[in-house]
């Protein structure tokens, strides 16, 4: 049987295209998910006209500032990518609008984060989880000048709706939930005897399992007052109010 070799020459052109002087299209368009998936993850000419307009307004200003290389976590998602790691149907890193960003070099997120809200113009910026001191990365995005909100938010870990408004912004909508922290979120059940696991997010709902006291869960979506949990073999709705949540450091996927 004969072995064909392709020289993918689209791809090496891609490889030297840039979004910005220091992101390079491969650093904008990389996805550890999608390479693991073989998912193609490209901006049409829109989004990439947005990806440029991110790097020009608020990348490269706070890495000229900083004079240091600042890490990309994440920018363009395609839809599909986007849906893969669980991130939200209207979030803006589809349209190429948002960068999730990490400081290096003994510069602070925080550094980066309160530069970005006095200095720039943006349409959120959202402090990623993490403690008061620091977040653990940085979300943020651009539309146009027009229509930018320059809404700031903080994710917290615990909290529901997960994002918090930490300063008006000139616009009150409800903000992008970005990225599900529903995704990883963990929590352990807290009752005397046991917890019903019910088909259905309601009391009379049928029950399909039982959870003890102590064991660990996995919060897949939720409802007001319920949980819809995975643990072992058993999935299922929960009540919320028998889920201790834990706070857990969301780095294991910089994409979340
Ligand atoms: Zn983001």
């Amino acid at each position: 049987m004969d072995v064909y070799f392709y020289t993918k020459l689209v791809f090496k052109d891609m490889a030297v295209l840039k979004i910005s002087k220091n992101i390079s299209f491969k650093e904008g368009t990389h996805s550890d998910t999608a390479t693991r998936r073989r998912m193609k993850n490209e901006p049409n000419e829109d989004q990439l006209k947005a990806m440029k307009t991110v790097a020009k307004k608020v990348f490269e200003p706070l890495r000229e500032n900083f004079g240091e290389p600042i890490r990309v976590n994440s920018f363009f998602r395609s839809i599909a990518l986007n849906k893969a790691i669980g991130g939200s149907r209207t979030s803006q890193h589809c349209a190429g609008e948002a960068i999730d960003i990490d400081a290096t070099n003994g510069i602070t997120n925080k550094k980066l984060f309160d530069y970005i809200k006095k200095n720039l113009d943006f349409d959120q910026l959202i402090w990623e989880f993490g403690t008061d001191k620091n977040p653990d990365w940085i979300h943020v995005s651009y539309k146009s000048t027009k229509e930018n909100r320059n809404r700031v938010l903080k994710a917290v870990a615990e909290g529901n709706p997960v994002y918090e408004v930490i300063e008006g912004g000139k616009e009150v909508a409800e903000p992008e939930v970005d990225i599900s922290k529903k995704k990883s979120r963990k929590g352990t059940v807290t009752v005397k005897t046991y917890l019903n696991v019910r088909k259905k997010p309601t009391k009379d709902a049928k029950v399909v399992g039982k959870l003890e006291n102590a064991k660990k869960v996995k919060i897949i979506s939720e409802e007001p007052g319920w949980y819809q949990i995975k643990s072992d073999k058993q999935s299922g709705w929960v009540s919320a109010d028998y889920i201790k949540l834990k706070s857990t450091k969301p780095t294991s996927d910089p994409e979340l």
